[in-house]
């Protein structure tokens, strides 16, 4: 890549991550941190994942098997590796980022049903994978430098074989110095003869060349930096430079992982690989170092539960916990997450357990299980002042606790839990608006908010028109807006029509907001999003000025 005059600078540029051996190795992480040292060398980077599963996309997987599904501004239900580009690249990425096996099906069997194939026989190749590639190249359309391109999954897996071939054409689409294979592999260590081994790694690159892609760059996952025997070893049995073996041990934090991958040479080796001056382009990772300098330099430690309903799956919140850290590095604390079951509030987790965490949340979710233990977590946080915040389904059980034990209305509930309730606080926008077709559908993407410019979250955002990322069904009754309002629940930010009551806060307590939207989604390590930096400042004044934590016996006697 020469100069911005140069043709070849307006040709982007792309890297495909696959990964080999097992699942679970930090692609995604590998991915995103590349994704941010590109972009530390001044290259404008996009990214998207290929995922091979048959569903047209995530949005309707459970979270506690699949973990979180990550939306996007435009409304894209996608896989939770968009949470680590978007939060490592500081981009906001769109539906396009994310592609399902489903997704390609669905289209190329549309084009069949309309004769776009012109009575060919469709197949897997050139139809299936002529999609996935036109995809990538849409992606590529819309003017990055480099497109990095993660395939889930890994090689070796029967739902991965198109993606393997798309990505194989591509190169040869695209031209040889515009690709560049980045293959993620495990060297483990083998206690007992004390030796790293390679032989996952040939296999696995093996598997990867029988599809006839010849990797670039092999990075190796492992517990222990890999000598420079094992890098020539790995470099002679798997026919790429050493320099292109990159060591990627086991980090500290995520948040070290650029900057490691730096070290070992990554984002130069894969500049090479695409004809990008290195020294046109140079690096500066001072913003990011400042980042992992933060994280590694806390001055306190805070407690904070999350109350939820996947919590064995803690992927299931990785927005949320993500958010919670960010807002930690602001405010110089190491933040402890403490994943409780709804189901076991209070009767295993009472009000005395709860009262040790210096901030509360309750994140979103669908469905009754654990709700009435959400609900009696909300009166705990409001009656003993302990900080707490709201996400959607976290703001419905806030909103029914205030309709019950302050407004009175004993069977207040949601029409999600209890379609027959006397006192539906909140329901489906259909019920309110009295029509009668009731098949609401999700609201899903950014929407707008108007926020009271007295109130906290207006404080918090230091704005009063904000814009938060949506995903669900039901929404706050405006016919109890009144009565909450009477009562002290400011709904404090509404949709610009004033309909739809996006936030709520309660005066007087030192943190009890509650937002219908999805906040996590927008935070990022040296930005957190402000609803979870007053979280956190809520609960540092209460770390910082409350007696120190004591936990009766009986409550610490709970095994979690
Ligand atoms: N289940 C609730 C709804 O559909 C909340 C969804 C959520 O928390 N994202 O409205």
């Amino acid at each position: 890549m020469k100069s911005r005059g140069d043709l070849t600078w307006r040709m982007t540029k792309f890297v495909f991550v696959t990964g080999g051996v097992s699942s679970s190795l930090g692609k995604g992480l590998t991915a995103s941190s590349l994704g941010r040292l590109l972009k530390s060398r001044g290259l404008r980077v996009t990214m998207c994942k290929l995922d091979p599963y048959i569903n047209v996309d995530p949005g309707t997987m459970n979270p506690g098997e699949h973990g979180e599904v990550f939306v996007t501004d435009d409304g894209g239900e996608t896989d939770l590796d968009l949470g680590h580009y978007e939060r490592f690249i500081d981009e906001s990425l769109s539906k396009m980022s994310n592609t399902t096996t489903g997704a390609i099906y669905s289209n190329v069997i549309a084009k069949e049903r309309r004769g776009d194939y012109l009575g060919k026989t469709v197949q897997v190749i050139p139809h299936v994978t002529d999609e996935i590639k036109d995809r990538i190249r849409r992606l590529g359309a819309l003017g990055a430098d480099v497109v990095i391109v993660e395939i889930g999954g890994t090689v070796g897996d029967i739902e991965i074989v198109p993606f393997i071939e798309a990505i194989r054409q591509y190169r040869r689409d695209a031209g040889k110095n515009n690709v560049c294979y980045v293959h993620l592999t495990l060297v483990p260590y083998l206690a007992p003869s004390g030796e790293q081994k390679t032989k996952p790694t040939q296999h696995s690159v093996t598997e990867l060349r029988s599809r006839g892609i010849q990797p670039d760059i092999i990075v190796c996952r492992s517990d222990q930096p890999i000598s420079d025997t094992l890098k020539r070893k790995i470099s002679l049995l798997c026919d790429v430079p050493i320099a292109a073996v990159i060591s990627a041990v086991d980090a500290p934090s995520i948040y070290d992982i650029p900057v490691t991958l730096h070290e070992e040479g990554l984002d130069r080796i894969v500049c090479e690989t695409l004809d990008i001056e290195v020294d046109e382009h140079p690096i500066d990772l001072a913003a990011w170092t400042e980042v992992v300098s933060r994280v590694h330099s806390t001055r306190r430690r805070l407690r904070i539960g999350v109350i939820g309903k996947y919590v064995s799956m803690p992927d299931a919140y990785l927005s949320v916990a993500e958010s919670i850290r960010h807002a930690g590095f602001a405010h110089g604390a190491t933040t402890d997450i403490e994943w409780i079951d709804a189901e076991r509030v209070p009767s295993d987790y009472n009000a005395e357990y709860l009262r040790a965490f210096d901030g509360i949340i309750v994140p979103g979710g669908f469905g009754e299980r654990g709700i009435e233990g959400m609900i009696a977590t909300a009166t705990i946080a409001r009656e003993l002042e302990l900080p707490y915040l709201g996400i959607c389904l976290g703001m419905h059980v806030q909103v029914i606790e205030y309709a019950r034990n302050v407004l009175g209305l004993l069977d207040a509930n949601s029409t999600e839990f209890n379609t027959s309730t006397s006192a539906p606080v909140i329901a489906l926008m259909a019920d309110q608006l009295d029509v009668l077709d009731k098949g609401g559908t999700m609201r899903l993407g950014a929407y707008p908010a108007m926020l009271k410019a007295d109130s906290i979250v207006a404080q918090l955002y230091g704005t009063t028109v904000v814009s938060e990322r949506h995903r669900h069904r039901y929404e706050f009754n405006d016919r109890y807006r009144e009565q909450f309002e009477l009562h002290g629940l400011s709904c404090c930010g509404n949709s610009p029509d004033g309909r739809l009551v996006e936030f709520v806060e309660l005066p007087g307590h030192p943190f009890y907001v509650g937002t219908q939207a999805h906040p996590e989604f927008k935070s990022r390590p040296d930005r957190p999003h402000p609803l979870f930096d007053g979280l956190v400042a809520a609960a540092v004044n209460r770390a910082e000025g409350r007696e120190p934590h004591i936990i009766s016996e009986e409550a610490l006697s709970v095994s979690p």
